[in-house]
């Protein structure tokens, strides 16, 4: 179990996230079928795939947040909709205005989650209740700023918990943003798709600590 990311773990890391949204392709693709456009899935995945193949062709690098800055790119460019200005900025905005770290610790990461959830809600106008990825990274974002000081694998855990009950608690909420928004009260009963991709990013993060 590692208390802290070097540059390779980082790489490993998102390798390690890029593949389960990967994997989460169908899944995400029924969740954005159900509320959305249905292209969600593809979207993430294809992003994802991207980003694989810009770390794997990085220059060498001292700095741990370069990787996340890589990665975010990488998505930002090759992803359409809502979601690659979302995701894409989330991972850039975590590695932002950083000053160059070899080791990413628990507190560092929290502390990109706030920043990237900041850049979000700036950009996107979305808060918590109105039906976005805002719901599961915001109770993310402050379970790990609580959580910190018990090391990588504890404050993931937290996060995850709290990624998961945000992402639950989209599907009694109607849509603020995008496509979901027209259909009204329709849309009770199904969870955001972004909030499941919030998900099963944190989630696979604990993971990869984890083991
Ligand atoms: P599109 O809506 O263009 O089809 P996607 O289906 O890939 O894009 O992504 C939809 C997700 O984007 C939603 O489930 C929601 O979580 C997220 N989203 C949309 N608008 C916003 C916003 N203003 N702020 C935060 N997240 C948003
Ligand atoms: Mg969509």
């Amino acid at each position: 179990m590692k208390n802290a990311l070097n540059v390779n773990d980082c790489k490993d890391m998102i390798r390690f996230v890029a593949d389960k949204i990967i994997e989460s392709k169908p899944y995400l693709t029924e969740v954005d079928s159900a509320i959305g456009d249905g292209d969600h899935g593809i979207g993430m995945a294809g992003g994802m795939q991207k980003a694989k193949e810009k770390i794997d062709a990085m220059d060498p690098t001292e700095d741990a947040y370069r990787v996340f800055d890589t990665a975010g790119k990488a998505m930002l460019m090759s992803m359409g909709g809502a979601s690659g200005v979302i995701f894409g900025s989330m991972y850039i905005a975590g590695a932002k205005n950083s000053p160059p770290k070899s080791e990413l610790d628990a507190a560092d990461i929290a502390k990109m989650f706030q920043k990237s959830l900041a850049a979000i809600k700036e950009r996107g106008h979305a808060s918590v209740g109105d039906k976005t990825m805002v719901d599961a990274l915001e109770p993310a974002a402050i379970a790990m700023s609580e959580h910190s000081e018990e090391g990588l694998l504890e404050m993931l855990k937290a996060a995850e918990q709290a990624a998961h009950d945000g992402m639950e608690s989209t599907k009694d909420m109607l849509a603020k943003y995008g496509r979901a928004k027209s259909l009204m009260e329709r849309a009770i009963g199904f969870q955001d798709p972004g909030a499941t991709s919030v998900w099963i990013i944190i989630r696979s993060m604990r993971e990869f600590v984890e083991n």
